[in-house]
């Protein structure tokens, strides 16, 4: 099944595209890695996939609907940009956090032991059981990231979509981080994830979209460490994020 389809997608804020004629399609249980330089168009690719801007030509389908009339909010976890920076602005604990991840399913103050139950779990698949009862804005970069992915989960999403999720985290816990993503692609979820270390992104994913505007790669990540896509897009700015071990 195709969870994201796009075609031909054309996006401008101005009169200067920021994505440009793009197509490509995730298929279900993919890990998509979404590379490209910094101002290259993958956060505003990522917000016309989620429908969250719409594009000025082509066509996007989520989950085989148009993007527009896509009404199923709970399939998607977002984890935007901004996420791990800051403290957030809620007062409002773990768990608390999580269980909103119930509220499409459930409704305010119709939350059920089951419930609990599955915000209990996804608190515990992703290791912060130990902080359940923490303030979220108390935590930090990594812990905080692990947060929001136990909401998506809670929330019993299909699509994961983490923009830069591991910007201000350590390295330790950036590979923890890789590695439950990782398993939960490997439970079925499907990942989309715009990381800015092109390492983490050829050892992880799958499939590479590799952006500058323009699309200059789609297709599995073999054949994108083969071809000359990395240096064409990143040629003019010389802005690669090598990973060392
Ligand atoms: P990336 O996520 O790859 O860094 P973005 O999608 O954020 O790139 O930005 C692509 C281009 O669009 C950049 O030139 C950026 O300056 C511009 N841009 C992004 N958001 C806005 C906005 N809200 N208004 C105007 N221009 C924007
Ligand atoms: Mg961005």
């Amino acid at each position: 099944m195709t969870v994201v389809d796009i075609q031909n997608v054309t996006f401008a804020y101005g009169d200067q595209p920021a994505v440009r004629d793009v197509s490509l399609a995730v298929e279900e249980g993919d890990l998509l890695g979404l590379i490209g330089p910094n101002g290259s168009g993958k956060t505003t690719l990522l917000h016309l996939m989620l429908g969250l801007l719409s594009p000025d030509s082509g066509r996007i389908e989520l989950f085989g609907e148009p993007v527009d009339e896509f009404d199923d909010g709970e399939r998607i976890g977002y984890v935007s940009q901004q996420a791990t920076s800051g403290g957030g602005t809620m007062p409002v604990t773990v768990r608390e956090a999580v269980t909103m991840g119930r509220f499409a399913h459930v409704g305010h103050g119709r939350i059920r032991e089951e419930d609990r139950e599955i915000v209990a779990d996804a608190i515990e698949t992703v290791g912060i059981e130990d902080l359940a009862d923490r303030q979220v804005n108390q935590l930090s970069g990594g812990q905080r990231q692990r947060a929001y992915i136990a909401r998506a989960l809670a929330s019993e999403a299909d699509l994961l979509a983490l923009d830069e999720p591991t910007v201000g985290v350590d390295a330790e816990s950036r590979d923890a981080f890789y590695q439950l993503l990782e398993s939960l692609n490997e439970d079925g979820i499907t990942i989309i994830l715009i990381e800015h270390d092109i390492g983490v992104v050829t050892d992880r994913a799958n499939r590479i979209a590799c952006i500058n505007t323009e699309l200059y790669h789609h297709g599995d990540t073999e054949s994108f460490v083969e071809s000359d896509a990395l240096t064409e897009a990143y040629g003019a700015t010389g802005q690669v994020v090598h990973h060392h071990h």
